[in-house]
């Protein structure tokens, strides 16, 4: 057996045993250098590449080699002499048509609200968001007809507008002339009462309920709007009866959307419901190696993975990642682990612990910061005035000091775990879209870690 036959033997046993985003993550362009008595030197294309299936997979591949050579293997990894460096991704057929196309697809796609980066080749699959993507795959072979409606949920950050607006993409790719509207929950309800305010409600519907596929994001902000789940009930069944697609996505499953009416929980039942969990510390070295192939970078093993430890969230990692990647080029420094160190900084929740702060003096900050009582805070009242600065309690007792919901909830009055959920889901939108929010929160933190 020559070193390829031999390897492509090992490749097929692998194939079946981990998982198919593993696999084209770390075994594509890899081969087998040379067999040298009891030793195997399987060749890598980079040296990440090569640190991370000696950490992960050698003994697996010893493993399985063994197996078929029918004798005890010893593996070493090496880089292929002469590979070529990591480029980036090849174009996706989006970009690779005529300058005319493209400006008509960009044009499609802005129409439609999608964001060209959102797209499946952008998507790492893995453990986390397996189901989630077999599904969006289904859909896109045919929309309307295998899973409808599709309702994917997720914590923050987790990749739901990214598959969402994925499947949008594909669809418009495939059929061009496809009508596709990406909506959130929050803007549906905002046109809606617009529309009725300036008489156009029939021009809102006919918006709606003709399209091909709709994708409603966060639809978790409609309930305990009676005219807003009126009239999404209405769109749904217009749409539903007529096999036109329908994709929702929310912070939680149906079930524990607390005041969404009944006929539309039974309705978001009625396809298929999948989730997306955090993704786990390979899945972010996953992201991580293919968000720096994108980039055309090549990041060092132990920075990525270094990464990977102390970032949890994805969307904290492209922040980080950038951080990284922007110093390097501006300071003409290599991607250290010493570089990444210094773009993490001390994170909030590390600074709270050092000061040993009692959650309970984020309270009077808070208070402090916005002129409130404590009972203000911890009361019913639902003004402007006090639910903003309630929702950064949240977000901070969640964020800087892990507090379970059940405590959150406990020392702000004893509300629900879910109103806390959409708390801190509200202050993380607000952190993105108001700069004051993120001052007066950076002001607190100030007060309380300095
Ligand atoms: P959510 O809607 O669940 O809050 P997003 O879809 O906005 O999360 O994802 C946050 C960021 O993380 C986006 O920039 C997205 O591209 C990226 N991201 C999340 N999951 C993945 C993944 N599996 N592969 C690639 N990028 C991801
Ligand atoms: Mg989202």
């Amino acid at each position: 057996m020559n070193p390829e036959e031999l390897w492509k033997a090992a490749l097929a046993q692998l194939e079946l045993n981990i998982s198919a985003a593993n696999f084209a993550t770390w075994f594509r362009g890899t081969r087998v250098n040379k067999v040298e008595g009891g030793i195997v030197e399987v060749g890598t294309p980079t040296s990440f590449v090569k640190n991370w299936l000696e950490e992960r997979y050698s003994k697996q591949v010893a493993s399985i080699l063994g197996g078929i050579l029918g004798r005890p293997v010893e593996v070493r990894f090496a880089i292929i002499p002469g590979a070529p460096k990591p480029k980036v991704p090849t174009p996706t057929p989006l970009f690779d048509v005529a300058e005319e196309e493209k400006t008509k697809t960009l044009k499609k796609l802005s129409e439609a609200r999608l964001n060209p980066r959102y797209t499946l080749e952008n998507f790492v699959v893995g453990n986390n968001n397996q189901l989630a993507h077999a599904v969006a795959q289904a859909i896109i072979a045919s929309p309307g007809k295998v899973y409808n409606p599709f309702f994917l949920y997720g914590g923050v950050g987790v990749g739901k507008t990214h598959l969402m607006q994925a499947v949008g993409h594909e669809a418009l790719r495939r059929n061009p002339s496809a009508s596709v509207v990406y909506v959130t929950g929050e803007a549906f309800t905002n046109e809606m009462i617009d529309a009725i305010q300036n008489r156009r409600t029939s021009a809102f519907r006919s918006k709606y309920r003709e399209v091909d596929l709709l994708l409603i994001d966060d639809i978790q902000f409609i309930a305990g709007r009676e005219g807003t789940q009126e009239e999404f009930f209405h769109t749904f069944n217009a749409l539903h009866g007529a096999g036109r697609q329908v994709v929702m996505t929310s912070d939680r499953p149906p079930k524990e959307i607390a005041k969404l009416e009944e006929r539309l929980r039974s309705r978001f039942e009625w396809g298929m419901i999948a989730d997306i969990q955090p993704p786990d510390k390979d899945m972010r070295v996953a992201i991580i190696s293919f968000k720096c192939r994108e980039m055309g970078i090549e990041l060092p093993f132990e920075s990525a993975n270094l990464l990977a430890e102390k970032v949890g969230s994805v969307r904290d990692l492209e922040g980080v990642l950038m951080r990284v990647v922007t110093t390097a080029q501006l300071t003409g420094a290599p991607l250290t682990v010493e570089l990444v160190q210094k773009a993490l900084g001390v994170s909030t929740s590390e600074k709270a612990a050092r000061k040993a702060i009692n959650p309970k003096e984020v309270l009077d900050a808070v208070a402090e910061e916005f002129s409130l009582k404590l009972s203000d805070l911890r009361g019913a009242r639902r003004y402007k005035e006090i639910v903003v600065p309630r929702q950064i309690t949240m977000y901070l007792l969640r964020n800087d000091f892990n507090l379970p919901l059940t405590r959150v909830a406990e020392m702000l009055g004893g509300r629900d775990h879910t109103t806390i959920m959409h708390g801190v889901w509200r202050c993380e939108r607000l952190l993105d879209e108001n700069p004051d929010v993120k001052d007066r929160i950076e002001a607190i933190r100030d007060k309380l870690y300095a």
